[in-house]
């Protein structure tokens, strides 16, 4: 018999994967060959050409750096391939990780039946593209059927599972190997929700293992003759990792000690041809010292989540601890110090490095397994019959509806025939007595479960004349447990970038997904048939922050002019679609009502690998634009900006930038975190810088508001429209200010600007500027026959003062500019 529900858990990780089951209402976590609980995520490929995954693949990455690979999640979604140097095997992190996948597989598969489908965990901040990675991962492990959950989730549900009757908020605080998520959690009728979230994919114990590496191990070899030894440098490639896995081994000693001795008898030869050996005495307080700034940043990334919702510390009944990290005595301390962290009780019950696969079991038996061609599987002189039940669930009287169907291509009428459910392990023994199916087959009934087991109910089919007749299945279960369901929610808003930088938001952060929305915007500029180069981009971006740029863009859905019948000018109607599935995956699709077509899945992913030269010139703006307003603060005195700015320094944002900055160039990772921590650092002083300039901000918004009022009242024909939009925006306005929101401030200022702006733009004046303007440009343009010919109608459109006409012809001359020369903006549509 087929398993009616997923049952199997596995927690990809980066670092180490774990894959767990639900029998009844027990978990069991599958042990690997060598009897560990968890697997390290490594491959390595051997002499032989033979691919090998785990605690030896691991090893051999310090060994043969070039022959085996870790900590590809970090890539997943992304272009890098990782080069097996001997065997000259290429693969994608997607490929490495679904070998990972398979050796899960086949470690559970030695235990019993044949594994097809799993829940699969991923960090709350995985990007789209990382999800999807993730999912042909698990088709390429031969997981036909995969669904994603985030790990804090499944880590609630490991304990959710054991508790009863939680009406209360949690914090899953997930330190792992490389990504760090805060999740607040909340419990209510069974049901378990994420209500908030925060967190850094660049953040993790690996960070630890590199400030050993960098602060302590390198220094300790100064004086050697090792021309150029430092993190990123090719040369010194294999002799950087191999302290870089002693430093990890060193540091997770150090959980149980206060002091630990390293070792590499054989560390490289040096510049000279000798041998380098390498000793070194780790003590607890050192590594303290190096891990405090990274354990702040978590605590800070957890304080804001918090702040987000607007809860406090005292509203949170406990902190679930995940991760290997969690195990460092120093890190508990510094949590639950009452000034220093959060002052919650920690929870850590449940093992920090196998709750997250435990949590998936849990959400896996609460599965069923997609019906697929249910009729097509009944075999001939059977019937067969599909259930709809909930698998999992505190209810000791669930309801249970299904329908009965013979072989396919048959048609019974069901009139007469009974279907009877029979729970004969429970005492008394329950059964259902005989219920009447409706001529489709179809029935519906309550069915009596016990709590705190797991209930195989009996099936029995019988005929019009009382034969009992074979069905398949003839049995299914169902738990009474605790907390049932988890409703799954976006962790952060999604929404489209417009081209003034703001964002139109299709959906708020904490919504119940599946969910889909379409909104009609409109393109801000004109695009022409067939003509090469040129497209209509709409990028998707998730954060909830009002500056679409500092919010992570997660695909722009590109509509190229040769794929279009006709042209399509500025301010033309698009109808967006943006889906998103229960795990996470989002689809879009546009509708041009003009072109009455539909471009669907043409969501170009972003694959974030920033360039070491760009990350430079960012870190260097950002140090810039640190100091100016470091200085601002204190001479404003104001006490938010200088509690923004204490956090910079509090969390080594520019030294540790600084470090991933000079490492980027030969280690792709470091440029992603590095890119992560610049976004941190720039939200810090968004935020300083918003504090100061409230006052400015407050009167931006009130000259902006005076200055289309008179645009308005000046206008003896302004349109209704406008008015009212004008209206709205100064209510708007005025709640941002009573309530000091300086987000949406900002956002409304902008609207009313842009409302000026549009009427402006209507004035002939305005655009005779643009065109003299264009004139000049002419030597810049691509296709000087087309400009010319747009001159010309220009001209004549000033003549006639056919203002439409002339606006056209301006906003095509602007797409002949190179797109450099186009406005800075990265999307191509508008309110
Ligand atoms: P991931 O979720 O990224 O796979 P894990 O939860 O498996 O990560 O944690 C891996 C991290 O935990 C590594 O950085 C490892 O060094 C660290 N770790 C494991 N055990 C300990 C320990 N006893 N003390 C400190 N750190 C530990
Ligand atoms: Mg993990």
């Amino acid at each position: 018999m087929s398993r009616p529900t997923i049952d199997y858990g596995i927690d990809l990780g980066t670092t180490n994967s774990t894959i767990a089951r639900l029998n009844g209402v027990a978990v069991e976590v599958f042990r690997n060959a060598e009897g560990f609980e968890y697997t390290p995520s490594a491959v390595w490929i051997d002499k032989q050409g033979k691919l090998v995954v785990g605690r030896i693949a691991k090893e051999w990455c310090e060994r043969e750096p070039d022959n085996a690979f870790m900590e590809f999640k970090r890539h997943m979604g992304g272009r890098h391939e990782f080069a097996f140097a001997r065997s000259g095997r290429k693969m994608s992190p997607e490929a490495l990780s679904a070998e990972v996948l398979k050796c899960l597989r086949a470690d559970a598969e030695r235990r019993g039946d044949s594994i097809t489908s799993a829940v699969i965990t991923v960090p709350a901040d995985f990007t789209l593209d990382q999800c999807e990675a993730t999912k042909r991962a698990a088709n390429l492990a031969g997981l036909e059927h995969s669904l994603l959950l985030t790990e804090p989730v499944s880590a609630a549900q490991a304990y959710g599972f054991e508790r009863e009757d939680e009406k209360t908020f949690w914090l899953v605080y997930d330190f792992g190997g490389g990504t760090f998520d805060a999740a607040i959690i909340q419990v209510r009728d069974g049901l378990i929700q994420t209500v908030g979230s925060g967190g850094d994919n660049e953040l993790g114990g690996k960070n630890i293992d590199w400030a050993i590496v960098e602060q302590l191990f390198i220094p300790a070899l100064h004086g050697r003759a090792l021309t150029g030894f430092a993190r990123g440098s090719a040369k010194w490639n294999g002799a950087i990792a191999k302290l870089k896995i002693q430093a990890e081994a060193a540091k997770m000693r150090l959980s149980a000690a206060d002091a630990t001795d390293v070792a590499i008898d054989f560390l490289c030869t040096d510049d000279r041809g000798d041998p380098v050996e390498f000793n070194y005495e780790l003590r607890r307080a050192d590594l303290e010292r190096l891990a405090a700034p990274f354990i702040r940043r978590s605590i800070n990334i957890c304080k804001e989540t918090l702040e987000s919702r607007r809860l406090a510390p005292g509203h949170i009944a406990k902190i679930i601890m995940v991760g290997g990290p969690t195990l460092m005595p120093f890190l508990r301390e510094q949590l639950s110090d009452a000034s220093e962290g959060l002052g919650i009780p920690l929870e850590c019950d449940v093992d920090p490095l196998t709750v997250v696969a435990r949590g998936a079991a849990v959400f896996a038996g609460s599965q069923r397994m997609p019906d697929g061609d249910w009729k097509k599987r009944v075999k001939a002189g059977q019937y067969g019959i599909r259930l709809d039940y909930s698998p999992v669930g505190p209810d000791t009287d669930p309801p249970v509806a299904g329908i009965v169907s013979a072989e396919e291509g048959t048609s019974v009428d069901f009139t007469g025939y009974t279907i009877e459910f029979l729970n004969p392990e429970i005492r008394p023994p329950w059964r259902s007595g005989k219920i009447g199916l409706g001529p489709k087959g179809n029935f519906m009934t309550i069915v009596t479960a016990e709590k705190g087991k797991a209930n195989t109910f009996q099936i029995e089919l019988r005929d019009g004349t009382g034969a009992l007749q074979g069905l398949n299945p003839a049995r299914f279960q169902i738990t009474v447990k605790g907390t049932g369901q988890v409703q799954i929610t976006l962790p952060h808003g999604v929404g489209v970038a417009l081209a003034n930088n703001e964002v139109m938001p299709f959906f708020e952060r904490g919504v119940a997904i599946p969910s889909m929305k379409t909104k009609e915007l409109h393109t801000a500029v004109a695009i022409q048939k067939g003509h090469d180069g040129q497209l209509l981009r709409v990028p998707i971006v998730e954060g909830d922050k009002s500056r679409a740029d500092r919010n992570r863009l997660i695909g722009t859905l590109t509509i190229p002019a040769n794929n279009i019948s006709r042209d399509v000018p500025a301010g033309s109607s698009i109808e967006v679609t943006i889906q998103i599935d229960q795990s996470r995956l989002i689809r879009t699709s546009a509708f041009i009502p003009i072109l009455d077509e539909d471009f669907t899945d043409i969501l170009k992913l972003e694959s974030a690998t920033p360039d070491a030269n760009e990350l430079s010139v960012g870190l260097a703006k950002a140090k810039e634009r640190l100091t100016e307003m470091r200085e601002k603060a204190e001479k404003a005195g104001d006490e938010r900006a200088a509690g923004a700015i204490r956090r910079v320094d509090a969390e080594s944002m520019v030294p540790e930038a600084e470090r991933m900055v000079a490492a980027a160039p030969g280690d792709t990772d470091a440029g992603r975190q590095c890119q992560n921590l610049l976004t941190r650092l720039e939200s810090s002083l968004d935020e300083a810088e918003d504090a100061m300039e409230w006052p400015l901000l407050v009167a931006d918004a009130r000259t902006a508001l005076e200055e289309a009022r008179k645009l308005i009242v000046g206008d003896a024909d302004a349109a209704e429209d406008d008015k009212r939009e004008f209206a709205t925006l100064e209510r708007e306005i005025n709640v941002a200010i009573e309530h000091r929101v300086p987000d949406l401030l900002r956002k409304r200022t902008e609207g009313v600007r842009s409302l000026g702006i549009g009427i402006e733009l209507r004035k002939p004046g305005l655009w005779v500027a643009f065109f003299v303007n264009m004139k000049e440009r002419k030597s810049e343009m691509r296709d000087t026959v087309m400009a010319d010919r747009l001159f010309v109608q220009g001209d004549r459109a000033i003549e006639d003062g056919n203002v439409p006409m002339l606006r056209t012809a301006v906003q095509q001359l602007m797409q002949l500019l190179p797109v450099s020369a186009r406005p800075a903006a990265m999307s191509d549509v508008a309110r």
